[in-house]
């Protein structure tokens, strides 16, 4: 799984490809040829589906800030819970 940020989430999510039934059978139907696709489908969002996203390196400062921030403010949630 890959965690990238996510433009519809606003904050940075887990991604992987999505394989449905419909995957399944264009296997059985392509003797397993359709195997050779699977790398090409796109990583969806596991939060909300959306396909496309920003790689760490792409964001701005601002957004990278406020992601920090909101990892800061989930880890203490984190810990007052815990007490
Ligand atoms: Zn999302």
């Amino acid at each position: 799984m890959n965690f990238l940020y996510c433009e519809n989430c606003g904050k940075k999510s887990g991604y992987k490809r999505l394989f449905g039934w419909g995957t399944f059978f264009a296997v059985i139907v392509t003797c397993g040829f359709w195997l050779i696709a699977l790398p090409f489908y796109p990583l969806r969002c596991m939060t909300c589906g959306n396909d496309s996203y920003r790689r760490e390196s792409e964001l701005t400062d601002a957004e990278r800030n406020l992601d920090r921030e909101l990892n800061k403010l989930g880890e203490k949630m984190r810990k007052s819970r815990k007490l």
